[in-house]
């Protein structure tokens, strides 16, 4: 529901069985081996995620708020933007004026940034926004990336019939490629009806049985890995997590016990990356290894990213 920006790191690229995405202006992201941040940023990371801390105001569906954290998102990779501004209803009191100042964001910013999103459609949150208040900023959003020629990313919950109508609205103008929904748990004819018009599509957790059914007839050259993180990690009551191996069960502590080499329990990690691979793998009945390669080149094509490494060996049993 925010508007922000997905934003490439400086430097070398890893391919997305390591790492694929950080949140890396989550205060809350600093503690562990896995979770830590890289020293420098740039030279290890793909793609930064705006700041989405786990906590329970932060689910902030603020689009003020998303501006905030896209502009903390690009300090880090730049190293040298300051703007940081408090709250404010800038989008509902002046809608156009918020989109005029994202688009110059971007545009000042060219080289940094990937995509346009996470936007979308969330039925199920209409607590934090009314169907009506979020079509008309959806429908804002996805023509500010048409015009700045930048692919989506997208969110979609409960409302993909929507969803998709409003992407139709734009199907002549839409970038190409369209861009990704992320966190796709649609069924096999939203999947169809978003592979035809080009879209990627977006996989973690897989809660059901349907979902890894629909998964099993995705084509490989149009899929992404995601974790989603800090939540949606895959649990064992998911239908594919008899698929995690052992080596990639990560020890978890609670944060005031955390050392070194644990992740902080409750908490989703983007090394939980790993579990996805291998729960996609096996649904498509493919090897591990080369669903990352496929996953990495599809990110790379899909967000305009030079292939600057092979992937690497698939750590895990699989
Ligand atoms: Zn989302």
């Amino acid at each position: 529901l925010c508007t922000s920006m997905v934003l490439r790191g400086r430097g070398r690229i890893v391919p997305a069985s390591s790492t694929s995405a950080r949140n890396l202006t989550d205060p809350g992201r600093g503690r562990g081996r896995l979770s830590r941040p890289p020293a420098s940023p740039g030279r290890t990371s793909t793609l930064y995620c705006v700041g989405r801390p786990k906590s329970a105001s932060s689910e902030s569906s603020s689009p003020a708020a998303a501006c905030r954290e896209s502009k903390a998102a690009l300090h880090l990779c730049r190293d040298q933007l300051t703007a940081r501004r408090g709250p404010s209803s800038e989008m509902e009191s002046d809608p156009a004026g918020y989109l005029n100042s994202l688009r110059q964001l971007v545009e000042a910013n060219r080289d940094l940034v990937s995509a346009v999103g996470e936007t979308g459609l969330d039925y199920d949150r209409e607590h934090f926004a009314p169907r009506e208040v979020q079509m008309r900023h959806f429908r804002s959003q996805v023509s500010l990336a048409c015009q700045l020629r930048l692919p989506l990313f997208l969110h979609c919950r409960a409302s993909h019939a929507e969803f998709r109508a409003v992407l139709s609205e734009f199907a002549s103008q839409l970038p190409s490629p369209p861009g990704v929904v992320h966190t796709f748990d649609g069924s096999a004819e939203d999947a169809a009806e978003l592979l035809a018009m080009g879209f990627y599509l977006g996989l973690n957790g897989l809660k059901t049985a349907d979902n890894l059914r629909v998964v099993s007839g995705l084509p490989l050259d149009r899929l992404l890995l995601e974790t989603d993180a800090p939540w949606c990690e895959v649990k064992p009551s998911h239908a594919g997590h008899s698929h995690v191996t052992p080596s990639s069960r990560f020890e978890s502590r609670k944060a005031e016990r955390w050392s070194p080499g644990c992740m902080v329990k409750g908490r989703n990690e983007p090394a939980c990356i790993l579990q996805v691979l291998q729960v996609v793998a096996a649904t498509l009945g493919q090897p591990a290894e080369k669903v990352a390669s496929a996953a990495f080149a599809n990110t790379c094509r899909l967000f305009g990213l030079a292939e600057a490494a092979a992937p690497s060996t698939v750590e895990g049993d699989n």
